[in-house]
């Protein structure tokens, strides 16, 4: 679950987030959507754990992210989130599949083989079996997203964040990737809180939170 608590931001003489409440229940997806520059992925890299709010409080899986050190944080973020960037941040020296791999580093619960299998079915499942090869160069805008995508869930994280998931994909690609991502939420009971422009996403979603100029305008439950 995610909740967030009269959550404020500012970033020198621009305050961003002006007071944003918002409950996310274990299972659910919530889909943020609002005008560009409305402070969307501003929420998100709080509610990740990237950046702290200025003030509120956010919880994540029960944790007050506000009382984490920083390797209190690493461990949450490891265990709960699953991230998947505007701009992807994937590694561009490394393949598609070991760029899938990144967050199983840490995780020694499972073998190499295991993790690589995993990464290898969740790279078929985003429609890139053929390209695991390939570094982030030698893929599209939309295949660098699907492998970002596949990064954020070879760890069946408890909660997926995702911001403008579908931002570079055709109609029929975006389908599938939201079919992938409501899977998630029904069958592993994963938490989802997806930035989106695309109306068909917050259309699937439980609940859509609209942002305008750092505030909660519009929720509908
Ligand atoms: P978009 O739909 O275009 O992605 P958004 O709703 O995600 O927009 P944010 O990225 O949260 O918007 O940005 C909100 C505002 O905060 C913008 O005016 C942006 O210029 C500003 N901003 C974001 N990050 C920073 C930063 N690190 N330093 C200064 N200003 C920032
Ligand atoms: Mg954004």
């Amino acid at each position: 679950a995610i909740k967030v608590e009269g959550v404020t931001k500012r970033y020198g003489d621009l305050q961003v987030l002006k007071g944003i409440d918002i409950e996310v229940p274990r299972g659910r997806f919530a889909a943020v959507i609002g005008k560009s520059g409305s402070g969307k992925s501003t929420l998100l890299g709080i509610v990740s754990g990237l950046e702290r709010a200025d003030s509120g409080r956010v919880l994540v899986d029960g944790q007050d992210l506000g009382s984490l050190d920083e390797s209190a944080m690493a461990d949450l973020r490891r265990r709960s989130l699953g991230v998947v960037f505007q701009n992807f941040n994937l590694i561009p020296s490394l393949s598609a599949l070991d760029n899938v791999l990144l967050p199983t580093v840490f995780d020694a619960t499972k073998s190499r083989d295991e993790h690589r299998g995993r990464a290898l079915d969740l790279l078929k499942q985003v429609g890139l079996a053929e390209r695991a090869d390939h570094r982030p160069a030698q893929l599209s805008g939309g295949e660098q997203q699907r492998v970002a995508i596949a990064r954020a869930l070879v760890n069946g994280p408890p909660i997926l964040l995702a911001d403008e998931p579908t931002g570079n994909l055709d109609a029929q690609t975006g389908a599938d990737i939201l079919g992938l991502l409501l899977d998630m939420c029904r069958i592993c009971g994963t938490t989802l809180l997806v930035v989106t422009h695309d109306l068909d996403i917050a259309a699937g979603a439980d609940t859509t939170i609209e942002m305008k100029d750092g505030r909660i305008c519009n929720a509908d439950a």
